[in-house]
């Protein structure tokens, strides 16, 4: 089973992603963790991929799908896999396309997670993190604050705003994703491999409903 998770930052993908996983008991990566693992197994193409990240540029298009490809063949993944944050553009998906044919696989379904804009801004806007390297706890200032304003409840670290997650930052960052994603969504919709599907606190349907759903829809 060869799941693609799409979804806009905020919209909660990683959760859904991470119940699916234990629901169907196959694994689920994102792209970041396929490139860390191949760094960190020293592979050919981890020590292509260490040079991008530590220049600080992008990793280009066919060296990630060229990681990606060799990640999916490890026998780990060999029952199945939820893939986060890949495809990103119309040519990584034709492209995963023909490697999946090629190993006779193909995608079962692409996920599609949609949160009204407004709220994924306000979602994020209310982010504050644990300064603590060590503990990192996510609060919301309104669906989950801390006990004491501005301390975490968990090491009494200080809690902060990450620079992205301001609102201009934030609206730039989703106009992006909406810009790249569109034509990804076009593509899976024409194939009929595409489910797309609310994910929203405004209307009460979370992320445990919406795996709850998905795994329904696959049997
Ligand atoms: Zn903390």
């Amino acid at each position: 089973m060869i799941l693609i998770m799409l979804g806009a930052p905020g919209t909660g993908k990683g959760t859904v992603a991470g119940i699916l996983s234990k629901e169907l008991g196959i694994v689920s990566v994102s792209s970041g963790d396929i490139f860390r693992k191949a760094i960190s197994d020293k592979t050919e193409l981890g020590k292509e991929v260490e040079k991008y990240l530590a220049s600080g540029a992008l990793v280009p298009d066919e060296l990630t799908i060229k990681v990606i490809e060799a990640r999916l063949l490890e026998p780990d993944l060999e029952k199945g896999v939820i893939l986060d944050g890949f495809p990103r553009t119309t040519h990584q998906a034709e492209e995963l396309e023909k490697f999946l044919k090629d190993n006779g696989k193909s995608i079962t379904k692409v996920i599609n997670l949609v949160t009204p804009k407004e709220e994924i801004v306000e979602r994020i806007v209310n982010r504050r993190i644990c300064s603590n390297q060590n503990c990192k706890t996510v609060f919301n200032m309104k669906l989950n604050p801390p006990k004491v304003e501005g301390i975490c409840d968990k090491c009494g670290g200080e809690l902060i705003q990450r620079k992205d997650d301001k609102e201009e930052v934030i609206n730039s960052r989703l106009d992006t994703y909406y810009t790249e994603t569109a034509p990804i969504e076009k593509f899976y919709e024409e194939k009929g491999l595409l489910y797309s599907t609310q994910i929203s606190e405004k209307i009460n349907r979370l992320a445990d409903k919406v795996a709850k759903d998905v795994v329904e829809l696959l049997k």
